[in-house]
């Protein structure tokens, strides 16, 4: 099939009732877990190189309030920092980058407001920023050599750059049937073609980004990873295998085609903490500085720590609007747009009854890498 992800994935883009930007509360949750981290790294990117202008790139930065808050919050630690360092706040330019898919416009439309909201909160006191959009894949280069001080990522790296080839057989025929993701009833040459794909990504991702920095430069990563060694019963197996149930169901019903959703597999993958660490050390262009582990609940709105689910049934309205926010454009491109409402109210019930059973939580993993010297 070899979907190709710049072509199929973004999230929904404005800001309406089932956009990613109103829908986004799980990542945003990522965002401030990973708070101390990009503050920690900024600081010592800031104290090694201390430029005159600070250039800082967010890949994958979508659009919506976590754009933003990303941006305001690395301007907020640099013009710390500096004052700290009693000099001069730079100036910072930042990259905003994502599939050229992604609804730029909205960011830029909405920039001057949040710029506005901005400078009141500091007294006009913030440091002159820039910001540019850039369109593409970050699974190669998007920057000129040596010409960024910092990267961010967050919620991103889970998304491979194609769907791995191994989903089909060299004749074409599925081999990850009544699955959109692995599962613990994938073949093994599906998980190992999953797998293989994720070092590929990665490594090139690595060394694109190695090129891009300049001295002293670092990364933050953040992205959904797997706790359980065995990546086909992990939690992120059950989350898509509760969608691909809802999917099964409809071809049952005569609504879908059994073919096409015997080919259908998701461009994903959520790692290891040990296939990351390996890939970082076989590249070998970057020490591993901090690395955290949190879980993060399916429901955006539970904030809670513990196992309890208060509502089953709002909890999987909440999960499934989560859900759309991200696969909508997919799936829709794939089966088209009139089973959207369906599917999802389908899955809603399938992520409740799931619920009932078990609390599943997403582990989001927290990297910070800085360049070898
Ligand atoms: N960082 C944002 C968005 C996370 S959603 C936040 O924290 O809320 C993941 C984003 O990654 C999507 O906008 C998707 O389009 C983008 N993405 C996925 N693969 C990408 C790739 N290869 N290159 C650039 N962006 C990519």
């Amino acid at each position: 099939m070899g979907m190709k992800v710049e072509q199929v994935l973004h999230m929904v883009g404005g800001a309406g009732e089932t956009s990613y930007a109103t829908n986004s509360r799980v990542q945003e949750k990522a965002i401030f877990e990973a708070k101390p981290i990009v503050e920690e790294a900024l600081r010592e990117v800031y104290k090694t190189a201390l430029p005159e202008s600070m250039v800082v790139a967010d890949l994958g930065c979508s659009s919506g309030p976590n754009t933003f808050h990303v941006v305001f919050e690395a301007i907020d630690i640099v013009d710390d920092q500096s004052r700290r360092l009693g000099r001069p706040p730079p100036e910072i330019l930042f990259f905003l980058n994502d599939l050229p898919g992604n609804d730029f416009n909205s960011i830029f439309q909405s920039l001057e407001v949040h710029e506005e909201k901005l400078k009141e909160e500091k007294q006009e006191r913030i440091p002159p920023f820039y910001v540019v959009g850039v369109p593409g894949s970050f699974y190669g280069r998007l920057f000129p050599s040596r010409s960024v001080h910092f990267f961010h990522s967050s919620y991103c790296l889970m998304w491979l750059s194609q769907v791995p080839p191994g989903v089909e057989s060299k004749t074409g025929v599925p081999l990850n049937k009544e699955n959109i993701y692995i599962s613990e009833t994938s073949p093994p040459t599906v998980v190992e073609s999953y797998q293989e794909q994720y070092r590929r990504d990665f490594t090139t991702f690595l060394k694109s980004r190695f090129q891009e920095l300049g001295f002293g430069g670092r990364m933050v990563l953040s992205f959904l990873g797997g706790t359980n060694k065995y990546a086909p019963s992990g939690e992120l197996s059950q989350l898509w295998g509760l969608l691909a149930e809802a999917l099964n169901a409809m071809v049952l019903e005569g609504i879908l085609q059994k073919e096409k959703v015997d080919a259908f597999n998701l461009p994903f993958y959520a790692p290891s903490m040990e296939e990351v660490r390996a890939v970082i050390q076989s590249v070998g262009l970057f020490d591993l500085d901090r690395v955290e582990i949190f879980k993060s609940n399916w429901d955006p709105f539970d904030d809670s720590s513990d196992d309890r689910i208060y509502d089953n049934i709002i909890s999987g309205e909440n999960v499934a609007k989560s859900i759309r926010a991200v696969i909508e454009p997919v799936i829709a491109r794939n089966f088209g747009e009139q089973i959207l409402d369906d599917l999802f109210s389908r899955y809603a019930k399938n992520v409740a009854r799931h619920l009932l059973e078990e609390k599943t939580k997403h582990p989001v993993f927290v990297i910070a890498l800085k360049i070898k010297v």
